[in-house]
């Protein structure tokens, strides 16, 4: 699933084609993907015409602002992209297409069909699982180590889950929770309460460059994920732990291991990390 440098990516590539231009016409080939409003028509009627504004992201959502009181909120779970491309163009597994007066047009495919379109009055994201309770942004300048400090408090249970769960930090996902604590030395199933200060600082340090590091890549393309003009991200050659097993550990050489944490697959060094 994209994580936030992935989802950024997109962002920043939907400012550069899409932000300002009117919606002309939507075409829905899948009403399954419309979570909101009830009616597709509803949809659809509420979209022509209006200009997208404003082209922001909370966690892995994008949010499509228009000139109007509705925001356009976008979650591409395990396969959804978006792809910019001339108008007419045919692309496999289409299920929502936005058109625009310049011949182009943005398209939402999803292969497996899990992704979603909820358009919603501004700021009312109530009806939207997650996007509420959504944790703080680990790149914005508020985010700093005495508040990762304070939201550690009084927090059991392993690190990496925690790491994971959408409402204690936003974005971060199966691929960069392993990678911060890989480069951090701590085990993914260590306590979150039981992390000494030395360590907290660690991962606060690496998880934020980690982040950065790949977003400057354009993420990484694990499954599905390709940027607004399909292209692939470029930093999955760069990952030093994640889908490695049975492979050399990039610090110590010891072989890499493969365990569940809550259910998902996790690498770690069982050298480096404790
Ligand atoms: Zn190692």
């Amino acid at each position: 699933m994209p994580e936030l440098p992935e989802v950024e990516t997109i962002r920043k590539g939907l400012e550069k084609k899409v932000r300002g231009k009117r919606v002309n016409k939507v075409i829905i080939r899948s009403e399954k993907a419309i979570k909101a409003p009830s009616s597709p028509d509803e949809f659809v009627k509420k979209i022509e015409g209006r200009k997208l504004s404003e082209i922001k992201r909370k966690g892995k959502y994008l949010i499509l602002e228009l000139d109007c009181k509705d925001s356009l909120i976008i979650h591409l779970k395990m396969t959804g992209r978006l792809i910019y491309s001339s108008e007419g163009e045919e692309l496999s597994y289409a299920r929502v297409i936005f058109i625009f007066p310049d011949k182009t047009q943005l398209n939402f495919t999803d292969m497996r069909g899990f992704g979603g379109l909820w358009l919603v009055p501004d700021e009312e994201f109530s009806n939207i699982p997650l996007l509420k309770s959504m944790g703080p942004e680990p790149l914005e300048n508020d985010f700093t180590l005495a508040r990762f400090r304070g939201l550690l408090k009084g927090k059991k249970g392993k690190i990496k889950s925690l790491l994971m769960e959408q409402t204690f930090i936003a974005g971060v996902g199966n691929i960069y929770s392993q990678e911060a604590l890989f480069l951090s030395g701590i085990h993914p199933e260590r306590n979150a309460s039981m992390l000494i200060d030395r360590e907290v600082e660690s991962l606060y340090n690496n998880l934020l460059a980690v982040l950065r590091e790949a977003l400057s890549y354009g993420g990484s393309s694990i499954d599905a994920y390709v940027d607004l003009n399909g292209k692939k991200g470029s930093y999955e050659s760069h990952l030093r732990v994640y889908g490695r097993q049975k492979k050399n550990c990039p610090r110590c050489g010891a072989v890499i291991r493969k365990i569940k944490v809550s259910g998902r697959g996790t690498c770690f060094c069982p050298v480096c990390q404790k």
